[in-house]
């Protein structure tokens, strides 16, 4: 390995970061990540941190999760790749499909569509929402809804539906039919609501307003994470996704769960819908399905719409949509150990009781830190504090207070995610109460130096 000195020089040289301006990799070198175990992560000056960013809401199931590497490395020796395109199919892709039916089927789904991300899960799902119109003889209903605050990913599709101008306003115009309404955000809304169960009867309403503008006849589906990732970690009130699912019901509108972050156990149930008691039409899926450790993905299709697709007789149900990379097997073969170990170790209990333990340590946290302004969380392993400079306007704080929080935070412990004013926790599933307590105190430690 190049010495620290060299890959701190030279790391935004000759490389872009994701959602990041290029200046700003110039300037300030991020941390520079070369070992994981466990739940922790070592940094190239071999500092090591409890990572409650969980890779990128992905691992799930830590760093050293053997049986997973294990699968890979297997599975790169016998077939590493082959394609399932009309005419081939491999073994490890159709071992997992019985496994991904099996896992999806209190949501009521049980086809799988594979793919390589949640990009590509959430354009596959938008596509065949249209498609399954078209087969049906509804060819005008073309257009999406949304939620304001949502993120459902980087393809043009899928962009079109995220709902955080961050993420649109550099790469507009986006597709044309897509709308948005208003998130379940108690501490911003435009209504001014604060009663969680009272704006969720609000967004239901403006839901049902812009159907009725629209016209329903125009709306092919509606997309919803169960519990809002990106946005700040927004949970819904439980009346909002039942309530989603009865207006879309009644209006012969689909709807799509944006399961990226939420499947396999991080919301404290095995999927976000489940735990809002709630069966979508289509459920799109990828990160933590192979632990982060294989670029793979996956939609699930109820057998509602697998029926119209497999029972067509026109031609229109062809699926033009795929991806090389779909159903590759050493995703596959991934997918199928990290499955078995997220069941093995019930991950979502571990997440469910670690959830309230952050939830209420944050809480106590806000108690004593004024900068607090919003603390969310309380379904699994998804928390966020929104910090404010003035809790009367509830306005942001600036950029530089936010770095020397991020690495004080980094110094005593806890690597942490920083997404406009919010700090986001999202640890690996299989923390200990003594993970979390660091996390909390290493937070506790960041925000007293920016006091
Ligand atoms: N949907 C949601 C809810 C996400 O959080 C993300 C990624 N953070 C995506 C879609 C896009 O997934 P990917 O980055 O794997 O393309």
């Amino acid at each position: 390995m190049k010495d620290s000195n060299f890959l701190k020089e030279h790391n935004a040289r000759n490389l872009w970061h994701p959602m990041t301006h290029p200046a700003d990799s110039l300037a300030n070198p991020p941390q520079i990540i070369v070992g994981g175990e466990g739940v922790e992560i070592t940094d190239v000056d071999g500092h090591r941190t409890v990572d409650a960013v969980g890779g990128l809401w992905n691992v799930n199931l830590g760093y050293s999760c053997a049986p997973v590497k294990e699968a890979i490395s297997a599975q790169l020796d016998k077939l590493p790749y082959y394609s399932i395109f009309r005419g081939t199919s491999n073994d490890a892709v159709i071992e997992l499909s019985q496994m991904l039916k099996d896992f999806f089927a209190p949501d009521g789904l049980s086809r799988a569509f594979f793919t390589s991300g949640g990009s590509d899960s959430m354009e596959i799902a938008l596509r065949l929402a249209r498609q399954y119109h078209k087969i049906r003889g509804e060819a005008g209903r073309v257009k999406y809804l949304s939620l304001k605050k949502g993120y459902h990913g980087t393809h043009t599709l899928a962009a079109s539906v995220n709902g955080n101008a961050n993420f649109r306003t550099q790469y507009e115009p986006l597709m044309p039919g897509c709308f948005h309404i208003p998130a379940p955000y108690t501490y911003r809304n435009p209504f001014n609501e604060t009663d969680p169960e009272k704006l969720a009867q609000l967004c239901l309403a403006a839901l049902e307003d812009e159907i009725a503008f629209q016209g329903a006849e125009t709306i092919a589906a509606f997309v919803m994470e169960p519990v809002l990732g990106a946005g700040g970690v927004i949970p819904p009130h439980a009346s909002f996704m039942p309530g989603v699912r009865e207006i879309c019901d009644r209006h012969g509108i689909l709807l799509i769960a944006d399961e990226v972050i939420t499947a396999f156990g991080r919301t404290g149930d095995w999927t976000g819908s489940r735990h809002w008691g709630v069966k979508p039409d289509m459920s799109c899926t990828a990160k933590a399905i192979t632990n982060g450790y294989f670029p793979f993905g996956a939609v699930m299709i109820s057998d509602a719409i697998g029926e119209v697709f497999e029972n067509d007789k026109t031609g229109k149900g062809a699926i033009a949509s795929g991806y090389t990379y779909s159903g590759h097997p050493v995703g596959a073969a991934a997918a199928i150990a990290c499955l078995q170990e997220t069941e093995r170790l019930q991950v979502k209990d571990n997440a469910a009781a670690r959830g309230t333990q952050m939830f209420e340590g944050l809480t106590r946290l806000a108690e004593k830190h004024p900068l607090i302004g919003d603390v969310r969380g309380g379904h699994g392993l998804m928390s966020a504090i929104e910090l404010t400079s003035d809790p009367a306007t509830k306005a942001g704080v600036d950029k530089k207070l936010l770095a020397t929080l991020h690495q004080v935070t980094y110094e005593n412990g806890a690597m942490v995610r920083i997404s406009g004013s919010n700090i986001i926790l999202s640890p690996p599933l299989v923390v200990s109460e003594g993970h979390v307590d660091t996390i909390l105190d290493a937070l506790d430690a960041g925000l007293s130096a920016v006091a």
